[in-house]
């Protein structure tokens, strides 16, 4: 379950109302415990971003339940599966200074290119 605290921010979160379907999505994968939608605007062929269903507002706030942890790793297992993707990077941005600008946890699974590393 998401905190208390958590779950009063949701209700104003872009990603709750995507997965609320109250904003569109070009949907790819869902399960029980996520859901995962086309990155609006894409850094590579695939970019799908998988996000838990419920409201924790980053990685490190979602790692504090290890059943919604466990179920978002499920998650991107079972979008790749069903895409049939073998090589892809995982990004989880934690913190404006690292990029993150939607504050409710989210996995961006990219596939479709080579990749550089270390990332910028
Ligand atoms: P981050 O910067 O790591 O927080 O990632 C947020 C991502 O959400 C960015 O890659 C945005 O392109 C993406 N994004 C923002 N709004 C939408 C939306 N309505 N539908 C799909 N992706 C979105
Ligand atoms: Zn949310």
């Amino acid at each position: 379950m998401a905190t208390e605290s958590a779950t009063e921010s949701a209700t104003d979160c872009l990603f709750c109302k995507i997965v609320a379907g109250e904003i569109p999505s070009t949907k790819v994968y869902e399960d029980e415990h996520t859901y995962a939608f086309v990155d609006l605007n894409p850094q590579a062929p695939t970019h799908v971003l998988v996000v838990p269903r419920e409201h924790y507002s980053d990685v490190a706030e979602l790692g504090q339940d290890a059943a919604a942890s466990a179920g978002l790793i499920a998650g991107i297992r079972g979008l790749v599966a069903q895409e049939g993707l073998r090589h892809f990077r995982t990004v989880f941005n934690t913190g404006t200074d690292v990029g993150q600008s939607v504050f409710h946890a989210h996995a961006h699974v990219l596939a479709g290119r080579p990749m550089g590393w270390p990332p910028g």
